[in-house]
C-alpha cells in the first residue's frame, strides 16, 4: 500500500503499484508551483488512485496548459490528471514505492544555477510521447523595470510579486520531509534573505501560510489564487524565506549545501559535490 498526504494532513489519497516511473520536471510552471528547483512525478492509472480526503479543497489554478491542483490548507500539489493517467508527485508518497532514477524532461528551462550532474537520461524540453503542453515564458507582462542588482520573484499566476536585493544570507537545499511534503517534491531550494533586502511589489495580502502544529519555525506560504509558492514572511523573524524557484531572473551563485539529507527521500540521489549536511550545518 502506498499513501499519500500533503503536509497539513487534508489532502490523503491511496495508490495501488506498481507505479509508471519517475520523470524530474524542470519547467519554470512546475518550478514555481512546487516552489522547488524541479518537481518529480510517478504516473499511475486512474483506477490505481483513490482519494480519502481532501479532494472538495482544492485550489484550482489558472487555466494555462494543463490543470494545477494545490491543497487550500498548506499548498502542497495535488495529484492531477493528464490523459489516461493521473501525475502524483513523489515528495508526498509513503511506502513501498520502488522508484528509483528516473528521467528528466525540460532541462533545457532549468536556471543556470542549478547543475544536473547525476548521470539520468535528460530531454531539453517534453519527452517523446508527453501530451502537455510546450514550455513558454511565465513571467507576467513581460520584465519589470528594476534597479541594477535587485532580482524579481513572482508566484505562478504572477498577482503575487517581490524582489530581492544584494545576496541571500543563505541558501539551502532541503531536504526535511516538511520541505518534502510541502514543496511535493524531492527537496526546497531555500533562499533567506534579510528583511531589509526583500519587498513585496503586490499580492501580498493573497499569500497565506501554514505552520504545522508542532513546528517551532517551520512555515511554508502559497498564492491564494494559483496555489504555487510564495515568500514566507515571519513577525518578528529577521529573514524572508524565498524558494528559489521563484525568481524570474538569476540571483548570482549557487545554493550553499544540501542539508536534512538524511531524512532524503530514499528514490532521489544527491546529484553533485555541493556540501551535504546530515541534518542543520554548523553555526
Ligand atoms: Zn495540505
Ligand atoms: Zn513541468
Ligand atoms: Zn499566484
Amino acid at each position: 500500500m502506498i499513501s499519500g498526504t500533503c503536509l497539513c494532513g487534508v489532502l490523503r489519497y491511496e495508490l495501488d503499484g506498481p507505479l509508471r516511473g519517475l520523470l524530474h520536471c524542470h519547467c519554470s510552471r512546475c518550478r514555481k508551483h512546487h516552489g522547488a528547483p524541479f518537481a518529480s512525478f510517478t504516473r499511475v492509472a486512474e483506477h490505481q488512485l483513490r482519494w480519502l480526503s481532501g479532494q472538495d479543497q482544492l485550489i484550482e489554478g489558472p487555466a494555462a496548459g494543463r490543470t494545477r491542483r494545490s491543497c487550500q490548507g498548506c499548498g502542497a500539489v495535488a495529484p492531477v490528471e493528464l490523459g489516461e493517467e493521473q501525475l502524483v508527485p513523489a515528495g508526498n508518497l509513503q511506502g513501498e514505492l520502488g522508484l528509483s532514477g528516473g528521467e528528466h524532461m525540460f532541462a533545457g528551462s532549468r536556471p543556470e544555477w542549478h547543475v544536473l550532474a547525476d548521470g539520468l537520461p535528460q530531454h531539453e524540453a517534453a519527452p517523446p510521447g508527453w501530451t502537455a503542453e510546450a514550455e513558454r515564458p511565465t513571467v507576467p507582462g513581460g520584465p519589470l523595470p528594476l534597479m541594477e542588482g535587485v532580482v524579481p520573484g513572482s508566484c505562478l499566476c504572477g498577482a503575487v510579486t517581490f524582489a530581492m536585493s544584494g545576496a541571500p544570507a543563505r541558501w539551502m537545499q532541503c531536504h526535511c520531509s516538511r520541505c518534502r511534503r510541502a514543496r511535493s517534491a524531492a527537496h526546497g531550494s531555500n533562499m533567506f534573505y534579510p528583511a531589509a533586502q526583500f519587498s513585496w511589489r503586490s499580492g501580498r495580502e493573497l499569500v497565506r501560510s501554514y505552520r504545522p502544529p508542532e513546528a517551532a519555525r517551520f512555515t511554508t506560504s502559497f498564492c491564494s489564487l494559483c496555489g504555487g509558492a510564495a515568500p514566507t514572511e515571519r513577525e518578528n523573524v529577521p529573514f524572508v524565506l524565498v524558494p528559489a524557484a521563484l525568481l524570474d531572473t538569476s540571483p548570482g551563485g549557487r545554493p550553499d549545501a544540501y542539508i536534512f539529507v538524511a531524512s532524503k527521500a530514499e528514490w532521489f540521489t544527491v546529484p553533485d559535490d555541493m556540501p551535504q549536511f546530515a541534518e542543520l550545518p554548523p553555526r
